[in-house]
């Protein structure tokens, strides 16, 4: 994050005289420094020198989009700056926007204002003035209102430069799918085309002949080095150690792993899919290798799910330097009990170490799917705290981001027998509700579940991806959620409303 800037920029015109604008620069200069220094703002935040000039504008927007460390711009008008003179510029801007309206005196200075004061301090007009211009060209910006030194505000900034962080990072991502799409599975599939000229990231199928002969030239210094690791990383029992008499499933792990690795790396990829219709030559289905590339970073989709790998990168971005990790999940069964209604969320082998509430138990087991060799995976559980459930569907004329927001609750009692890696949550506002809702929406089972990235992330993601967004929170009512849904196919069939 320390090697990305969002830049600072204040408008204003010439009318006000050098004395004024001196000052406009030297305020500005010190919100910049105190948002660059705010906790809540991950980036670097640049001061840019104050736009006088139509030319101005067009020449700092130029350069925002040229520049690759700069993920986005914040505006924000200490005087007034006519707009029409940012017309020319703004409509050439490709990096994402926040206006800032903020006023760099908190309080009115009752016994001592005049009208030097009024002339300094006019946001209040001058960001009405500036925002109009954004809005009738129909641009996407985050707005930001309150006090430049306010922590609430600060987060809605840093909120926001997290979005644009993992916009900047889709920008010629690079995602990896072994094998296609599962046979017949619809919600999985999606415009290919569309999605790198939308979202900026490609994605290319791979054989998986291909990623098996990378796997078949891993060397046993290789795979003896991973696992020294696993057993340094996790619990492991005696019989799964070197020399223990079920060693061989771990270290065919591992060699899927380190080849995943070299094939992922050497192709500079970002994330990848599998699926296990297709694992010709492998002798297990990727579980523990899956699992510890998605803890290192990578996205990762099950059963050619390039969607939800693509957006599980882009989530794991966002929550850089957070507390609470980020995995590939899918709803798998519920607990229907009034007392208490919750979702189990799982998958066969592929969860996230990342949301581990311990240290994770390397076990191996039999997969009653796929019919490969015993797999190996992490088993654990994730602790109890608010999290957001993500999905990226391709609805045919538009991609529409969904997000429930959900708390997972700690177990009331363990689950002995089953061997893979789970949380349980609540759904907010309720379970019958948020389901009905998503299944309203065409909703996903697979989503990127995250105990760092909040709904307000994923709508600013939304917002700079231009896209749909859908949030399902403490708030929705199923007949207000259908009504939204319905308001949308029309806004988005009318052109995102340029024409009616
Ligand atoms: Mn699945």
């Amino acid at each position: 994050m320390k090697k990305l800037d969002v830049w600072f920029v204040t408008g204003s015109q010439h009318l006000y005289g050098p004395e004024t604008l001196n000052q406009v620069t030297r305020d500005s200069q010190e919100i910049a420094k105190a948002l660059d220094a705010a906790p809540a703002v991950p980036v670097n935040v640049v001061f840019k020198p104050v736009l006088v000039t139509p030319e101005a504008v067009t020449e700092l927007v130029l350069a925002a989009n040229h520049a690759p460390e700069c993920i986005g711009i914040i505006s924000w008008c200490h005087t007034f700056s006519p707009s029409k003179m940012w017309i020319n510029g703004l409509k050439q801007l490709h990096k994402p926007a926040l206006h800032l309206h903020t006023q760099y005196n908190r309080d009115i200075p009752w016994s001592t204002i005049d009208m030097d004061f009024m002339n300094l301090n006019q946001a209040a007009h001058g960001d009405r003035e500036h925002g109009f211009i954004w809005s009738r060209l129909r641009l996407n910006r985050k707005v930001v209102v309150g006090y430049w030194r306010e922590k609430q505000i600060q987060q809605k900034i840093g909120a926001w430069s997290r979005a644009a962080a993992a916009w900047n990072d889709w920008q010629g991502a690079k995602f990896a799918r072994f094998g296609d799409n599962m046979r017949e599975v619809a919600v999985t599939e999606g415009d290919k085309v569309a999605a790198q000229f939308k979202f900026g990231y490609s994605v290319n199928g791979y054989g998986v002949g291909d990623l098996v002969a990378v796997i078949n030239s891993v060397t046993d210094k290789e795979v003896d080095r991973l696992v020294e690791e696993y057993e340094s990383t996790y619990e492991v029992t005696s019989d799964l150690r070197k020399n223990g008499n079920r060693h061989k499933f771990v270290r065919e792990a591992a060699r899927i792993e380190q080849g995943m690795r070299t094939f992922l790396k050497n192709g500079d990829f970002k994330g990848f899919t599998t699926t296990f219709e297709d694992l010709h030559g492998l002798e297990q289905l990727p579980g523990l290798a899956v699992q510890r590339l998605m803890a290192d970073g990578y996205g990762f989709g099950a059963e050619g799910d390039w969607k939800t790998s693509a957006l599980l990168r882009a989530v794991k971005i966002m929550g850089t330097g957070l507390s609470g990790g980020a995995s590939f999940m899918e709803d798998y069964t519920y607990h229907l009990d009034p007392a208490g209604k919750l979702v189990l969320g799982a998958h066969m082998l592929e969860v996230c170490p990342s949301i581990a509430d311990r240290k994770p138990a390397l076990e191996v087991h039999a997969l009653g799917i796929g019919g490969k060799m015993d797999p190996a995976r992490l088993v654990f559980n994730t602790p109890p705290g608010p999290a957001t459930n993500a999905s990226l569907i391709d609805m045919g004329n538009r991609f529409r981001l969904l997000v429930n927001e959900v708390d997972v609750v700690r177990l009331e009692q363990p689950m002995p027998k089953l061997p893979v890696a789970q949380a349980v949550w609540k759904p907010r506002p309720n379970l019958e509700d948020a389901c009905a809702s998503w299944i309203y929406a065409g909703g996903a089972h697979h989503v990127a579940f995250s105990q760092a990235v909040t709904g307000e992330m994923l709508e600013d993601f939304a917002e700079i991806a231009d896209i749909e967004f859908l949030l399902i929170g403490e708030k929705t009512t199923v007949p207000e959620f259908k009504k939204e849904l319905r308001t949308n196919e029309v806004y988005y069939a009318s052109n995102r409303g340029w024409t009616i």
